[in-house]
Order: C-alpha cells, then sequence, then structure tokens
C-alpha cells in the first residue's frame, strides 16, 4: 500500500477557501479509494496575509527525504505553493526524494507535456487572478483617496474611526515609538523584540513581535503621516508576494493624509541604518537560476553555489562549485563561473526549446495532451452519472417497497450502503467536471504563454530562474563540456532523445 502524506493549508484572509478540515476530507476520501495509507498530515494555518512563512510545509518537504511516505497530497495544487518558481522548485525536491505529489482535483503525472501544461495552466490562473485583484481595486481606490481605511485591521498604532479615518491608538503608538527609537540609537532586531515582549506589547495578530513584524513596521511610511495605499493588492487573491513591487500606478501616497506618530528626523535615521544594513545583506545573496539542476561530471556530486573574494584586488568571484570538492577535496573539479555557465543554459533554452518551430511542435504536443486528458474525463464523467442513475433506481425501489409496506431489518443496511455510494459518486463527479473546466487551454493560450518564456534573456532573474527550472532537467559540467539536458528537445530539424 502507498504510504501518503497530507498537506493542507489556509489562510484567514481569504473566504473562499476550503477550510482545513475540508481540505483533510477530501483528501482521506481520496486515499481510501485509491488504497493508499495516510501517514502523517501537515498543516499551515496563516494568521494573517503578513506572515508569509509555512513551518508545516518546510517540516513536509524537510521529511520526505525520510522515507516515511512517497506522495504528498493537496486538494488543489494551489495550496501546494505561492508561485509558480515556488512549485516547479519544491516539486523537483520531492522528486529527488522519491516523493510523487498529488492533487485530489487535478490530473498530473511527469510526463514533458503535463509540465508544461501545468506551467501554461499556472500562468493562467496568475493572470485571471490579477485581473480580479484589479477590479476590487477600483472601488478601493475611492475609499482611498479620501484617505479612509480600506479594510482589514488597521496597522499597529492606529485604530478606526467611525467615519473610517485613522486615529491613533495611544498604547499602541507606545509601542511603535519603542521600535523606531530603538533601531535609530543602533539596537539591533533581538534587543527590541526582548524589550517589546518584556513589555507585553504584541502585534496586531496578537503574537509576540518577530523579526518580520518589527522591520515591516521601520518601513511603514503610515508612521511618519503619510498614507498610502496599497502595496500589497495581491493579496486579495490570498497569495501575497512580498518580492514582487506594484505598479506605481497602483499606490497612492498622500502626504499628512494621516496622523503621525514619528518625527521626520527619527524616520530619517532609521531609514538611514536600514538602507546600510540592507546593502550588506543584498549583495550577499546571489540568485542561483540553476539551484538544483547542475552536477558534476567528474564525481557525479550537485555544484553549488559559492561566492568568493580572491586575488590581489580581492575581486568577487561568483560560481558553482563541486559539493563533493568542496566538502572532502575527493574531486578536482574546476568551479564555473556562474554568469558563464547560466547564459549557456539561457542561449540553449532560447534556441533548442523556444525557436518558433519548437514552440509549434510543442503547442500541438501539449494541446493533444490536453484534449486527451479531458477526453479521459469526459468519459469519467459519462460512467459516475451512469453509477449514479444505477444508484438512484435501488434507492427509489427500495423507498417504494417501505411505502407500499413490505420491510425488513436488512433494508436499512442496504439503504446506508447505497447512500454511501450515491454521496462518494457525486464527490467523484464534482472533481471531474472541476478538472474538466480547469484542463482545456485553446492552442493559442498555450502558444502566447510558450511565447512569453521564449524572450528569457530578456527577462527578470526570477522569471528566468522559473523558466529554467520548468524546461531545464540537468546540466553537466565536464571539464571542456557542458551537457544540457531540457524536458523537451527540438534541436535542428530532427528531434534529439
Ligand atoms: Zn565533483
Amino acid at each position: 500500500m502507498i504510504k501518503a502524506a497530507a498537506y493542507a493549508r489556509y489562510s484567514s484572509d481569504n473566504q473562499r477557501e476550503e477550510s482545513i478540515d475540508a481540505q483533510l476530507r477530501y483528501i482521506r476520501e481520496y486515499c481510501e479509494r485509491n488504497n493508499m495509507q495516510l501517514v502523517k498530515i501537515y498543516t499551515d494555518e496563516a494568521q494573517s496575509a503578513t506572515t508569509d512563512d509555512r513551518p508545516g510545509f518546510l517540516q513536509m518537504i524537510q521529511d520526505s527525504s525520510m522515507g516515511l511516505f512517497s506522495a504528498v497530497i493537496v486538494h488543489k495544487l494551489d495550496r501546494f505553493s505561492r508561485d509558480r518558481y515556488d512549485s516547479a522548485f519544491y516539486k523537483r525536491q520531492l522528486k529527488k526524494n522519491g516523493v510523487r505529489l498529488i492533487s485530489v482535483l487535478e490530473n498530473l503525472d511527469d510526463s514533458p507535456e503535463s509540465i508544461i501544461l501545468e506551467s501554461v495552466l499556472e500562468g493562467m490562473a496568475e493572470y485571471y487572478s490579477r485581473n480580479l485583484a484589479r477590479e476590487v481595486m477600483k472601488g478601493m481606490r475611492e475609499t482611498a483617496l479620501q484617505c479612509k481605511h480600506t479594510g482589514g485591521k488597521p496597522p499597529l498604532g492606529y485604530d478606526v474611526a467611525e467615519d473610517k479615518t485613522y486615529i491613533v491608538n495611544e498604547q499602541e503608538a507606545q509601542a511603535v515609538r519603542l521600535i523606531f527609537e530603538m533601531y535609530a540609537s543602533g539596537k539591533g532586531y533581538s534587543d527590541i523584540m526582548y524589550a517589546l515582549n518584556k513589555e507585553g506589547y504584541r502585534t496586531q495578530t496578537g503574537r509576540p513581535f518577530g523579526k518580520n513584524s518589527i522591520h515591516d513596521i521601520l518601513r511603514n511610511e503610515k508612521y511618519r503621516g503619510v498614507y498610502i495605499f496599497n502595496r500589497s493588492a495581491s493579496k486579495v487573491n490570498g497569495k501575497r508576494n512580498h518580492h514582487k513591487s506594484k505598479d506605481e500606478d497602483e499606490i497612492i501616497r498622500i502626504e499628512g493624509g494621516m496622523p503621525r506618530i514619528i518625527d521626520d528626523e527619527t524616520w530619517e535615521r532609521v531609514q538611514e541604518r536600514m538602507s546600510k544594513n540592507k546593502k550588506g545583506a543584498n549583495s550577499a545573496k546571489e540568485n542561483y537560476l540553476l539551484a538544483g539542476l547542475i552536477y558534476c561530471g567528474k564525481c557525479g556530486g550537485a555544484m553549488t553555489g559559492t561566492r568568493k573574494y580572491a586575488g590581489r584586488n580581492k575581486d568577487l568571484y561568483v560560481s558553482y562549485e563541486c559539493s563533493t570538492r568542496k566538502r572532502t577535496k575527493a574531486c578536482d573539479m574546476k568551479a564555473i563561473n556562474k554568469n558563464y555557465v547560466e547564459n549557456i543554459v539561457i542561449e540553449h533554452l532560447e534556441k533548442n526549446v523556444f525557436s518558433p518551430e519548437a514552440i509549434e511542435r510543442m503547442v500541438i504536443k501539449i494541446s493533444e495532451y490536453a484534449a486527451s486528458q479531458s477526453k479521459e474525463i469526459n468519459r469519467d464523467i459519462k460512467v459516475f452519472t451512469d453509477q449514479l442513475a444505477g444508484v438512484q433506481t435501488e434507492i427509489n425501489n427500495i423507498v417504494n417497497a417501505i411505502a407500499a409496506g413490505m420491510f425488513h431489518p436488512s433494508m436499512k443496511e442496504k439503504m446506508d450502503g447505497l447512500e454511501a455510494k450515491k454521496a462518494s459518486l457525486n464527490i467523484k463527479l464534482e472533481e471531474a467536471r472541476l478538472q474538466a473546466q480547469t484542463h482545456a487551454p485553446s492552442e493559442e493560450m498555450i502558444r502566447k504563454y510558450l511565447q512569453k518564456d521564449a524572450d528569457i534573456k530578456n527577462k527578470s532573474p526570477e522569471e528566468q530562474k522559473r523558466i529554467i527550472q520548468t524546461y531545464a532537467k540537468k546540466i553537466t559540467v565536464y571539464e571542456n563540456t557542458i551537457d544540457i539536458d531540457t524536458i523537451v528537445t527540438f534541436a535542428g530539424g530532427g528531434e534529439g532523445s
């Protein structure tokens, strides 16, 4: 019997989501139907849109290497990931550990067509939710222009008056002032956290202060009296992304639009210190586009990103280095320059995976695949509908018999069995219908999404990483050559292996 783990996630700011209990119920039913044994359950409940951590999720990923389960089941794929890159990255990690990801509502398999189709579908979902967010924004904009509260919890230090304008909450404002003053005087986050928690201050969600909440407060211009609307529109969708900055025209800033808590001088000192610290932290962070994909051709070990200052001028070298060599010196593979190898991979993808003729071939393959998927789904729908009709007839027969005065105790048992069967068929039918809806992108849609990715050279590093992580399978570095294995190959005129 296949051992499986369940993962469910719920954020309380999105009312349309299924509760954790409901998600787990669907997952349990799925296990029963498919003869799987549920051995572990992981859940995350986000208290607010501002907390972005997922302890349950990360624990599940970590545990996936222990061999406790060979499948992770989610109710819907969007429970598994926050965005496409996130999804590709963690799915790959599960795969490495021999763990399969299963969605109750979506059909997934590992063929190249399914991987690309999935990325197309995710891209579509992202596009639709952005449009939805834009609609909601329009209404909120009107309220915002009057410097009024637009919903949710007001920031720490403020209350909302009856006319929806902000007023200072003196007690909370004390905590805000403490944070700014301590930071301006050179104290670190842990000192501030300690002082706040000792005084009994709590965040807006009633939790002890953490580094993130302090950081967000120190960066919040509302405290110097600027009304701001709304840097995080995407939370409408429940999938907030801190790293994506909004288009400028989506932000309304009104100086003096709120009562101020922090004076300009303190504010300036804090910002100066923060940007100084940020510079150090930021330059230390590289975005390694090939993470998890690049291997040493000599020993087979993974190659991992490294930054080093070396040479007479202490120049910075950023590269991928063989992990065996790093650890034990048992391999003598030289490190390879990060930009050099990443550019080779990008060019390879551009030429081989995203050439106009390769795209056309992918469009055909993927839409054929999508069609075969929906054909299967439609067949399922027919089968379930017929079975349901049969069960209903049996139920009616018993009801009629009882109405006619024939009753036998075994009828009750029979009836319970039939009702259970009916309920389970209804769920299957609902699932199949949802699948049919979400798995039918047109050829034009598929083409559009592939063409967007084809411009990989001019994308942001984050987008480049997402595309590479989707289409590249493995990069092996030898002394004089680099092997690039992609999930689809359309080299030159003929098709490779
Ligand atoms: Zn090596």
